[in-house]
């Protein structure tokens, strides 16, 4: 493990402060060590892939950085008839996976050769392009948790969709995890058709894309019913810079933020980055939301209050939006449970033990972040209240959750709870 390491150097948008601590582990002992290391001291944890959709802050990242580049296990191609397994390390490059399924002749990963990053990544987001994405393809992940503890997910458990997994909200919901390794079924192809199909994705990337500066792909998801470069091409900003700096919407195309040079700072990326969200939105009402991934904390970012409370004391009058947890399963009925409040682990594995806590916890991120994106300047001070009857169990495991998943959708937070310690009579 080292310290202060420069991440700028390791992602594509070229800019990016320091790691307190970093770790290029090449195996699973080596991961479950540097778990345990931040564990022990308290650490936040980011784990860095190719770095191809990540903006990181100029002041880095105050925890430890696990970077998967020596998951390098190799990649197999076992053969079955017209199909084929294939596994490989998590830090292997995508393009390179693509390719040597492809040179194999097998087909499903054309649409990947032209894709930056690795397979963690390219999972963790399930990248695609083209009308291909990583949901065709992979069957099973392996993955080690914050406890050290290694799993395999696989099927529909992988929750594939656009530009998520189960990984995106697993990290939503504040949970530290590392994937290890992949597997995936590919069926035979034409020689022919595959290289087609490659060198025409290939030629439409060159000619649309401005692969040669700087930049983490397409910026901004795409919005229901909209495309994010048009929309930002209709609000006029094809090529826009704030006041001169080096980052820009690209000329070539209105879907990327790029660094010029290499010369932006993080902040001039990030600061254009809600610039252009604001004048979309002011022009269509629509507001788009980043795609690449905000780490570390920025100025100006959206400043969020999350307060957990009991009804029992009042709703608070100074929220924006209030939930009532009251409908999750009651802690306060086990009597063991009883005294402790939601930020201790019984009561948080006995609410994860219900299907459909998960749910739940997700449609209050979903719901917050729809009620901040429709205020014209994106959020401003906004307070959101939880819930339940006294304000010690289910609020306060409710709150910690949706705190972690704004902190990871790129808020700035800050938690409190109101009636935690007011008394015991119930959840
Ligand atoms: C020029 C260019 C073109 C692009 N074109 C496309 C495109 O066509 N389609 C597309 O979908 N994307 C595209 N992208 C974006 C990017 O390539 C993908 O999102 C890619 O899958 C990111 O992989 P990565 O390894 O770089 O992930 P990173 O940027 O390093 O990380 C992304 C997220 O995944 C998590 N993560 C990464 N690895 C692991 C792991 N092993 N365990 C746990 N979490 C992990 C990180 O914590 C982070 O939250 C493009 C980017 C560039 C620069």
């Amino acid at each position: 493990m080292t310290e202060d390491i420069l991440l700028k150097n390791y992602t594509t948008f070229k800019c990016g402060g320091n790691a307190r601590f970093f770790d290029e582990p090449t195996n699973e002992q080596e991961i479950i060590d540097d778990l345990k290391y931040a564990k022990d001291n308290n650490l936040d944890v980011f784990v860095l892939g190719g770095g191809a959709n990540c903006l990181i802050s100029d002041k880095g990242f105050d925890g430890l950085v696990i970077r998967t580049a020596g998951l390098a296990e190799e990649i197999n191609i076992t053969e079955d008839g017209d199909t084929a397994t294939v596994t490989a390390g998590a830090g292997i490059k995508l393009i390179s996976f693509a390719v040597k399924v492809a040179n194999a002749g097998f087909a499903g990963t054309e649409f990947a050769t032209g894709i930056p990053g690795t397979l963690g990544g390219a999972v963790f987001m399930n990248a695609g392009a083209y009308g291909g994405e990583m949901r065709d393809i992979i069957t099973k992940v392996r993955y080690i948790d914050g406890d050290g503890i290694p799993h395999e997910v696989g099927g529909d458990d992988l929750k594939l969709g656009y530009r998520t997994s189960v990984f995106a909200q697993m990290a939503r919901q504040g949970k530290v995890f590392v994937i290890t390794g992949i597997e995936a079924k590919v069926r035979r192809g034409d020689r022919e058709e595959i290289n087609a199909k490659i060198n025409e994705y290939k030629a439409k990337r060159t000619a649309s894309q401005p692969l040669d500066v700087p930049s983490a792909g397409s910026t901004f998801k795409r919005p229901e019913g909209y495309f994010a470069g048009k929309l930002i091409d209709d609000t006029g900003l094809r090529g826009y810079a704030l006041n001169g700096s080096s980052a820009q919407v690209s000329p070539k195309h209105c879907g990327f933020v790029v660094n010029n040079g290499g010369k932006a700072s993080a902040q001039d990326v990030y600061d254009l980055i809600r610039d252009v969200s604001d004048k979309v939105y002011g022009k269509f009402g629509v507001r788009l939301e980043p795609e690449v991934r905000i780490i570390g904390e920025f100025d100006g970012m959206p400043d969020v209050n999350v307060m957990s409370f009991g009804f029992k004391y009042g709703e608070p009058a100074e929220a924006d939006l209030v939930f009532d947890v009251r409908t999750l399963k009651n802690p306060y009925w086990v009597p063991e449970l009883r005294p402790l409040s939601g930020l201790d682990k019984p009561i948080i594995e006995y609410l994860d033990g219900f299907e459909e806590t998960e749910g739940f916890v997700e449609g209050l991120i979903k719901d917050t972040s729809d009620a901040i994106a429709k205020r014209p300047d994106g959020a401003g001070k906004f307070t959101v209240a939880v819930g339940c009857t006294g304000g010690h169990h289910r609020s306060v495991f409710c709150a910690q959750r949706l705190a972690a998943g704004l902190k990871a959708s790129g808020y700035h937070v800050v938690t409190r709870h109101r009636d935690i310690l007011k008394d015991n009579a119930d959840g």
